[in-house]
């Protein structure tokens, strides 16, 4: 299951720099996730100062 942002999201950029299929980009108040490009490697989520991404 693709990962989602949730609105606890700060806007910091952070995950989008380590996305290695560049699936983030930022979004009218918060990051955004192509869910048809993630492959579900966690990479956003180990980035996140506030944990905003998942795949609950
Ligand atoms: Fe990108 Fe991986 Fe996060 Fe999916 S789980 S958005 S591929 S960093
Ligand atoms: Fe938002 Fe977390 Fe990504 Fe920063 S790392 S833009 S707080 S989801």
């Amino acid at each position: 299951m693709a990962y989602k942002i949730s609105d606890e999201c700060i806007a910091c950029g952070a995950c989008a720099a380590e996305c290695p299929v560049e699936a983030i980009s930022e979004g009218d108040d918060k990051y955004v996730i192509d869910e048809d490009l993630c492959v579900e490697c966690g990479a956003c989520a180990s980035a996140c100062p506030v944990g905003a991404p998942s795949n609950d």
